[in-house]
């Protein structure tokens, strides 16, 4: 039994203080610049914003909106799913994922997930060949890691499936140096304070080259409005606003490449060093450059609780993601959903996984404690 309560500083999932050190000041210029523009709700910032992650991203267009989960449900009504049209999802995932299909009138879709909690690309290929009405697809590179792009832009063009990629948590996550976001017709990415480019507050986006796609999300985003005053479809309310837009043009975004050189540091740190055999990093998937949202690793199926408690006596902030899969959810009762295989992968998954603190104000010194608080595990 272990109950030896470690005296040194907690290390958080995410260390928002430190973030704000290094960055209150100038997040205040940008609040200021903004106070004193007058102008709040879709303006120059929010356009300027659209323009850098559209060039950051390598994409022709980006609309901002107010968070993840609207970026694709916005996202997928511009490519004009209907209620009752089947959506091939992850089982793994945030629950937005499937929460956006759902609100919409989709009919979610489960395959299993692969070894690194992925979809499984064979399953779905599989799925798209048996059945020729499933029309659309939202994958999700998981963890930050890239899923294999070649695969996914020969489902599209072998199956017709329209894609649209979540890269909520793959921002900067490439294949083969193919960028995350590039097989589908857009792509949606969340901006929640936890995530590697992380506003302060609820924000999101949708990318796409394609622009008709792009006048579409434009329109839901605002109301459905095609012009001032003239309601062309039922929209929504999801602006991104003009501080949020401000801070992440201004203080953000220019920080992200090295915000993702530091994660893909540490990961190295953690694979290098983690030496507990009970312990197994995921690891990254051959042929991706993994942004490293999150740091998985699995540990035997009854032993999670112990890992994690000996964890938090070792002050190490760590997470799970996901505790439970997304069809096993209860809120999943009440909506038509379709299941094809066991999924016994990704409930295993779920229920062997833990995620090691990988943030990029993590030291030197506390991911070498993190190391030592795993390898110590007995
Ligand atoms: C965070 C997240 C979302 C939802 O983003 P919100 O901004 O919280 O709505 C969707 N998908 C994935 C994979 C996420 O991690």
């Amino acid at each position: 039994m272990e109950n030896s309560v470690n005296s040194a500083p907690p290390i958080k999932p995410n260390d928002f203080q430190r973030l704000w050190s290094e960055t209150g000041p100038a997040v205040l210029d940008a609040v200021q610049a903004l106070g004193q523009s007058g102008w709040y709700i879709l303006g120059p910032e929010v356009s300027a914003f659209e323009a850098d992650l559209a060039a950051f991203w390598q994409r022709s267009h980006c609309v901002g909106v107010a968070n993840g989960l609207d970026a694709i449900a916005i996202g997928l009504k511009s490519m004009g799913l209907k209620r009752g049209d089947k959506v091939l999802v992850p089982p793994v995932s945030a629950f937005a994922t499937v929460l956006a299909v759902i609100q919409l009138g989709g009919v979610p879709v489960f395959v299993d997930c692969d070894a690194y909690g992925l979809i499984d690309l064979d399953q779905a290929e599989a799925a798209l060949a048996a059945d020729s009405s499933l029309r659309y697809m939202v994958p999700v590179h998981l963890y930050g890691h890239c899923l294999d792009m070649h695969r996914l832009a020969a489902l599209r063009d072998r199956y017709g499936v329209r894609i649209l990629e979540d890269c909520a948590q793959s921002i900067e996550a490439s294949f083969e140096g193919i960028p995350c976001g590039s097989a589908g017709e857009c792509l949606a990415t969340s901006f929640y304070p936890t995530k590697n480019l992380g506003a302060f507050g609820d924000a999101g986006a949708l990318l796409t080259n394609d622009s008709s796609l792009d006048t579409h999300a434009r329109s839901l985003r605002d109301y459905g409005q095609s012009a001032k005053y003239r309601h062309e479809f039922i929209g929504y309310n999801s602006r991104l606003d003009e501080l949020h837009a401000a801070i992440l043009r201004r203080v953000l975004l220019p920080r992200l490449r090295d915000w993702t050189a530091s994660r893909r540091r540490i990961a190295s740190a953690y694979l290098d060093g983690i030496a507990n055999p009970r312990v197994c990093p995921l690891g990254q998937p051959q042929g991706s450059l993994s942004c490293w949202h999150l740091f998985p690793v699995t540990v035997p199926q009854p032993q999670k609780a112990s890992f994690l408690q000996h964890l938090k006596n070792h002050s190490v902030g760590a997470g799970e993601h996901y505790p439970g899969t997304l069809m096993d959810q209860p809120a999943m009762r009440e909506v038509q959903h379709i299941q094809i295989g066991d999924l016994a992968r990704s409930r295993q998954l779920c229920l062997t996984e833990v995620s090691l603190p990988i943030h990029p104000y993590l030291s030197e010194d506390e991911v070498g404690r993190v190391i030592a608080a795993v390898n110590s595990w007995t």
